[in-house]
């Protein structure tokens, strides 16, 4: 018999970490059932408000005989009981079962989960329809994120090693060697990726809570990924890893939608004409994008960093083809941009000062009259269209790394464009 396992929301800010439970459960119930496959970590809707840190959830599948099912259900809550933070408000686990093969509405299910808002409620419905079992602790909204992550199609996939500390650690500065991570990312890149930022020089493999990760390292190939691992110097002991196949880098959160069908929390792909020139507040850089449907504002906020300078480039009546998370903003729906591709640009005018038509020296600005540097020559100040370059070229731009949603696909892997330049964007 086939048991599927959800588990999700255990963590808070101050430790723990749903996929360090995970693990040590899928060791644990190892001894006592097959496991068919790696655990998986599954990455639900990044835009929606109670996620700790990446909206992840963890399930896994065992072939377990009849008379274990009680035993493995009882560890699994044991578990959860024991590790998870209940201290915290924000904390509300969920664990679910299900036996046998997953009914297409459980995949329904997942998928708009990814994508966009779902209610506790819902999720009790559709766990009551299709015979899963659900256990919630105080608020139970991890069974939304431990249902959606069973159901899960994970069509496409990558990989992620995630490797612990040893408890006594959990809290201090990560002790990696950085020189380690820059050569194993030489060596596996781009098979591996996000190990490092090169422009800043920073490493990414480690996080900086209190959880219990010291390095998580991601690939789309399996043995690449062990091994760079491997490669990696420690100055602090590895208490354990494990290998999870996972739906980050996938894309899969990202559908094409109309900017009026565009709701909170939404994950989408829009294709939209720049309807004003952009604005910056603090270091956020912003823009309004309209379609036969609606407008919508977009936003590159200041964690972006170097990409805002491309959102900048871009001009009233520019088309383009926009993905990314929507949010509530200052009051205002807003798309959090991830990637943008121009479709079509507008042409780029300058207005710019004529040669002294007397001696062709340049001519300097007075007021309302333009005055020869050379030759002292004075005329009324008339500036000439001249159409410049528009700096953006017919390509996806994306975020760096660091601001790099999980699920986003960077553009380095195979696939990475295939969301936004899918055919039916390309529709005017
Ligand atoms: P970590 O990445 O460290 O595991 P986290 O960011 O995954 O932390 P959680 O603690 O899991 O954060 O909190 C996310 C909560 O949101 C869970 O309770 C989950 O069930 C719920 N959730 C997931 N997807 C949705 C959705 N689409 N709509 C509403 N709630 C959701």
């Amino acid at each position: 018999m086939r048991l599927h396992i959800g588990i999700d929301d255990t963590d808070s800010p101050n430790g723990m970490c749903t996929t360090y439970l995970g693990a040590l459960l899928y060791r644990e119930l190892s001894r006592i059932a097959e496991p068919i496959d790696l655990p998986r970590l599954i990455r639900l809707n990044p835009n929606i408000p109670y996620k700790t840190r990446g909206n992840g959830a963890v399930a896994m599948i065992f072939k377990v005989e009849e008379e274990f099912i009680l035993e493995i259900k009882n560890t699994v809550l044991f578990y959860v009981n024991q590790l998870a933070d209940f201290t915290h408000e924000n904390t509300n686990p969920g664990v679910v079962f299900l036996e046998g093969d997953i009914p297409e509405e459980l995949r329904e299910f997942s998928l708009r989960a990814l994508r966009e808002h779902v209610t506790i409620e819902e999720a009790e419905r559709v766990a009551r329809e299709v015979g899963a079992e659900v256990f919630k602790f105080k608020l139970g909204r991890g069974i939304i994120g431990a249902l959606a992550s069973i159901g899960y199609p994970l069509e496409s996939f990558t990989y992620e090693l995630l490797a612990y500390r040893e408890p006594k650690n959990w809290g201090t500065l990560r002790r990696v060697n950085s020189e380690s991570v820059f050569l194993a990312d030489r060596w596996s890149y781009p098979f591996t990726y996000d190990n490092v930022d090169p422009y800043k020089r920073s490493v990414l493999i480690t996080p900086h809570g209190k959880d219990p990760v010291l390095v998580g390292i991601r690939g789309i190939d399996r043995g690449r990924v062990i091994q760079t691992f491997e490669r990696v110097e420690f100055g602090e002991p590895v208490a354990f890893y494990q290998l999870y196949k996972t739906n980050q880098n996938t894309d899969d959160h990202l559908t094409y939608k109309k900017i009026g069908e565009l709701r909170l929390y939404d994950s989408a792909v829009v294709r939209g004409r720049v309807a004003g020139p952009y604005w910056e507040r603090g270091r956020h850089v912003f823009f309004e994008l309209e379609d036969e449907t609606g407008k919508i504002r977009v936003a590159a906020f200041e964690p972006t960093k170097k990409f805002r300078n491309w959102v900048r480039k871009l001009l009233p009546g520019d088309e383009i083809i926009a993905a990314g998370g929507v949010k509530e903003h200052d009051g205002v729906l807003t798309l959090n941009l991830e990637k943008f591709y121009p479709v079509k640009l507008v042409p780029k005018i300058e207005y710019q000062k004529p040669k002294c038509p007397r001696c062709g020296g340049t001519m300097k600005s007075k007021g309302d009259y333009l005055k020869c540097k050379r030759c002292g020559h004075k005329m009324p100040k008339k500036l000439i269209p001249v159409e410049v370059p528009r700096e953006l070229e017919r390509k996806i731009y994306e975020v760096p790394p660091d601001a790099r949603k999980h699920l986003s696909r960077p553009l380095v892997l195979p696939g990475g464009e295939e969301k936004i330049l899918e055919p039916t964007n390309q529709k005017v």
